[in-house]
């Protein structure tokens, strides 16, 4: 690792997002030459935005000229700041003008400039966000327009919700509207927190708004109304600002990464749109949805010199084509102005593909608005240095006007080019402000019409459902987003299929159908298509194991049925079969709702215990797995219920207790651990551990290397993805120069407040690391590794029989795969049905070796293919003939499917094969256990996203309990906790930990693998 990859934690996955890769790739340190110096363009005299009748701050203006590299990294509409006496600009307030090399701004600094800004002009408002953010610091929106616009914004907002909702207003109102309204430009500053520069320009941008008195800024101040966030993640910010004062106070040092952005997630923090796990992205959908803004502007930074969205496609299918236009039309807009302007690097398409929903900025694109995004070039700080453009300087179809290979770049540069681009857009926008709400209100009414247009008529979420937890959780995140929901009032019957009272409906006559649809819906990715960018598939209900039915019969709609007006809740309760009171206990059916798993922390003291087997009660089923307490006193009762109606869950008490085996439900000590290489994935387990209430510690690799005991402190340790490789992991940081503290001091405030800190962050767990963590599995610990991760215990001997194979074909990006259940005896399988969906990034395929080789299969650990006869007569299944000797009776086919582990093996053990194996014949015991694997029917694999080479995933392992010692080691080739979209599989989880001390029950016998048999009829001919 060189000094360049420290600025940033590193993100090894399968599809590096190109922000942060660019940034990686940097050769920070290498440059010595400048850049070729390029003969000067001047604005052509024609474009004239810039009659103005206020006097320009020559200070200010001096310093813009100062600080930018090249003249033709400035526009005239930036090149200078025009002055006021009653308005203070940027430097008034915070010293210095933005863009001043080595200076970054606090969100409090921030947020002290946007009040003065706003307490000096009747032109800017400032507003809070409903929700603070993790840390506990608010989120504010800045909106910036005429004087007699900002006095009547409650009647502009109340234009733009009109218009969204066609059902509410009749075509001549709604034309009148439009012509009434202002559009409302949104811009959004740095997600992203190493992408340092927006939140600096957008309080130039807002100062320029207000004061300058050229037609082209008046423009926009009549027709639109400009709303600003200035820092999305204003946690990650402070520490970044934090970590780049650090860095420029330690010069010649190693700085470490930006290792904590938000509290729990770092660059995929603008991937929780289909999620909104996290604060600021309910802030950002309450905002859009009081405020229908027609364009959501998101600023990045990371390929030169700007990127203005369209995308590569393929494009989501969803949307309104309308949209996609719209996203062309301001690329081209941006281009045509800035290409004319000679400012160099200025393109479109070539980057990000615009498939997925689950970006931010869908709080726009799924409601009927735009959401769109620039990168421009960033330094991760505010340096100004030499830089090396490796890929982008190339020519190409979509990029004829590239960026230089060499360039000296400077913050200033940066936000002249932001704001130039996102000046042209809004001006744009502002000349066409009718043309942008007429769309807006189209497409609107293009989603109402949606039902009885292209279809569905609704959605259906049935109430006999397994989940009803979930399912209700599903139907407010929907509401969350806009989205109306309904409730049956009685039984819907659609052709054959009926749907009881009391089912869930979401109409697609209705204004947000699109966003609800592209949840609720199925996705098919063409492995053609270029690589994508991100998942392929998320649909919603496989995802958290809910059902869903896509009704296109449009009688659906006329089932009588009642909007939900609050949050759907699921009320739970306990129940007697018969009025008795002297109950002996009470079962609670595993149906792998989550809070199940609530319900084990919150009654910590009481004792439970596990049905190893599913069982009756009178009539109604009950799964394996389903908890058993026994009555103890009439305090337990009171607990119980009060706990399951919280909880939504149903207790019913039984006179007496089942007589299935059971074993006791551990109340286990369980650790997370992360490393101080990335925390990016991590962070989504510790909100759902912290959501639902189970507690945790929270340790790092460092910690793993200190503590000889783990099997004291804990029960079971969680290490969530990772990427990389097994050794790269586990050395963390180099041990090279100076200690690198992640550590709050004066210098770094706001590090304080993250989830950890350390002395030093240089090296991991170390082989120390290694083998404190075997010491813990052999000692009877559960060791949980997700993913990549599996290659820890894998190459370094913790397990043996498992390995991971590269796959040759296989096509499988962030994906949902159909798995089933193999091992139903497994208390990891508890509740679930036969099948389950699963979430899955392409790796890693694992493969257990058979305890008894297999022939044609490669020996131990070896190969995988289909058994196959020498080359010879007749076909593939025919008998081999050898000519002129007697023939042998054929040779019995390899035992059929001993699946690793099962019971079959012992059983057909010969002598011979005993005597070969010797010690390397693994008893049954020992022997790795497949709990879950991926469907066996390559056909039937996919659910959503996209799926080539399913040969090499099918019937591929999904969960493997490895049994160390008296522990075991757990490896999921899927992501059970991924983005907050994976409801569905959190239990398997939460089932090996709640059953970490009982997970050796008796293995079920796997169904055998098909393979082909020679049949009698082909003998002859
Ligand atoms: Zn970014």
């Amino acid at each position: 690792m060189n000094r360049v990859s420290l600025f940033l934690a590193v993100r090894p996955r399968a599809f590096m997002p190109a922000c942060v890769l660019m940034l990686t790739l940097l050769t920070l340190g290498a440059a010595s030459h400048p850049a070729r110096a390029q003969r000067m363009i001047d604005a052509p005299k024609n474009i004239s935005s810039r009659v103005s009748t206020v006097d320009d701050d020559n200070d200010y203006t001096r310093k813009i000229k100062e600080y930018t590299t090249e003249t033709y990294f400035r526009t005239e509409l930036v090149d200078h700041l025009p002055m006021s006496d009653k308005v203070p600009s940027p430097d008034k307030v915070l010293g210095y003008i933005v863009g001043t090399p080595n200076k970054l701004t606090y969100s409090k600094d921030l947020y002290r400039y946007y009040r003065e800004l706003a307490k000096a002009s009747p032109r800017v408002r400032v507003f809070t966000a409903p929700e603070r953010s993790e840390d506990g610091k608010e989120q504010i929106l800045v909106a910036v327009g005429d004087e007699a616009t900002l006095a009547q914004l409650d009647r502009y907002k109340a234009i733009t919700a009109k218009l969204a909702d066609p059902r509410k207003v009749s075509e001549t109102e709604a034309q009148s509207l439009i012509g009434e309204g202002k559009a409302f430009y949104w811009a959004s500053g740095s997600i992203h927190s190493p992408e340092t520069g927006s939140p600096e320009m957008l309080m130039e941008l807002a100062y320029r708004l207000a004061v300058e008195e050229t037609p082209f800024i008046q423009a926009i101040r009549k027709n639109v109304i400009v709303l600003i966030t200035p820092v999305l993640e204003v946690d990650g910010r402070d520490r970044m600002v934090d970590l780049y004062n650090y860095r420029k106070a330690n010069p010649g040092k190693y700085s470490p990464g930006l290792i904590y952005w938000g509290k729990y997630v770092a660059h995929d923090n603008n991937r929780d749109g289909l999620g909104m796990a996290l604060a600021l992205t309910r802030n950002m959908m309450a905002t859009f949805l009081e405020y229908h803004p027609a364009i959501l502007h998101d600023l990045h930074e990371s390929v030169p010199f700007l990127y203005t969205s369209t995308g590569t496609g393929p494009y989501n299918a969803w949307l309104d084509p309308i949209t996609i236009n719209e996203w062309q039309l301001l690329a081209y807009h941006e281009i045509d102005e800035l290409t004319k302007r000679g400012v160099p690097g200025v393109w479109t398409h070539g980057f990000y593909d615009g498939w997925a929903p689950n970006y931010m900025f869908y709080v726009a694109n799924g409601h009927n608005a735009i959401g769109r995004f620039y990168e421009t070039f960033g330094n991760n700080g505010a340096d100004t240095m030499d830089r090396t453009v490796p890929q982008q300087s190339a020519r190409d179809w979509f990029r004829p006007n590239p960026p230089q290979a060499r360039v000296k770049w400077s913050i200033r540069n940066n936000v002249n080019m932001q704001e130039s681009g996102i000046l042209l857009a809004m001006n744009f926008v502002a000349n066409n402000k009718e043309r942008f709400l007429q769309n807006f209100y189209i497409k609107s009414q293009r989603s109402v019409a949606k039902a009885s247009n292209e279809g569905p008529a609704a959605y259906v979420v049935p109430a006999n459902q397994s989940r009803p937890v979930e399912a209700a959780e599903m139907i407010n995140l929907l509401r969350q987003m806009g989205v109306e929901a309904h409730v049956a009032d009685k039984e819907i019957v659609i052709k054959d299929q009926k749907y009881p009272a009391g089912s869930y409906i979401i109409r697609m006559d209705q204004p947000y159908s699109r966003m609800a649809d592209m949840m609720l819906d199925t996705q098919y990715y063409n492995v053609n298509d270029p690589r994508p960018y991100d998942d392929t598939g998320w649909t919603m209900g496989p995802m958290r194991n809910v059902k869903t039915a896509r009704i296109t019969d449009k009688a659906v709609l006329e089932a009588p049925m009642a909007l939900l007006t609050s949050d759907a809740r699921v009320t739970g309760k306990l129940s007697s079969p018969s009025s008795s009171a002297s109950a002996a206990g009470y079962v609670i059916n595993h149906n792998t709702d989550n809070t199940l798993a609530t319900l084990r922390f919150r009654l910590k003291d009481v004792k439970m215990a596990a049905a190893e087997e599913p069982f009756k009660v009178g009539d109604q089923q009950f799964n394996a797995g389903s908890f058993i307490i026994k009555a103890d006193g009439d305090g337990l009762r009171q607990k119980l219920e009060a706990a399951a109606t919280e909880l939504g869950l149903n207790v019913l008490a039984v006179e007496t207790l089942p007589t299935v085996k059971t074993h006791e439900l551990a109340v286990p000590r369980i650790a997370i651990l992360h490393t101080w290489t990335n925390t990016q994935n991590e962070g989504w387990y510790r909100i759902e551990f912290d959501r639902l209430k189970i507690p945790y510690t929270y340790i790092s690799d460092q910690d793993v290397r200190n503590t000889d005991n783990l099997r004291k402190k804990y029960d079971v340790i969680i290490f969530p993805p990772l990427g990389g490789s097994a050794q790269s992991i586990v050395n963390g940081i180099p041990m090279r120069g100076d200690p690198m503290p992640w550590k709050q001091s004066e210098l770094t405030p706001n590090m304080g407040a993250s989830p950890d800190q350390t002395d030093d962050m240089r090296g991991g767990m170390g082989l120390v690391g290694v083998m404190n963590l075997q010491k813990f599995v052999q000692e009877g610990g559960t060791f949980i590794v997700i993913a990549g991760n599996a290659s820890i215990p894998i190459d370094f001997g913790i397990t043996s029989a498992v390995s991971i194979q590269e796959p040759r074909l296989l096509q499988a990006r962030g994906s949902i795969f159909k798995a089933q259940f193999v091992d139903r005896r497994s208390p990891i399988s508890y509740g679930y049905d036969e099948t389950l969906a699963i979430y899955f990034n392409q790796a890693p395929l694992f493969r257990v070796a058979p305890a008894i080789p297999v022939p044609g299969e490669g020996g131990p650990g070896g190969g995988g293919g289909p058994t196959v006869r020498p080359s010879g007569r007749g076909s593939l299944t025919d008998p081999d003939i050898v000519q002129g000797m007697p023939q042998a009776a054929p040779t019995p086919s390899p035992t059929p499917s001993p699946s690793p582990g099962s019971v079959a093996v012992e059983e057909k053990l010969t002598e011979e094969q005993r005597l070969q194996l010797g010690v390397y014949f693994t008893p049954l015991t020992q022997r790795p256990r497949v709990v879950l694997r991926f469907s066996p029917d390559e056909r039937s694999l996919l659910i959503s996203g996209m799926l080539a080479g399913g040969s090499e995933l099918a019937n591929a392992p999904a969960v493997i309990d490895v049994p160390v010692g008296t522990g075991h080691v757990i490896m999921f080739a899927n992501n059970p906790m991924w983005r907050h979209q994976t409801q569905g599989s959190f239990f398997l989880i939460f089932n090996a930990a709640l059953n970490f001390d009982s997970l050796n029950t008796e293995r079920a016998v796997p169904p055998a693998r098909p393979r082909p048999t020679p049949s009698p009829a082909d003998a002859q001919e």
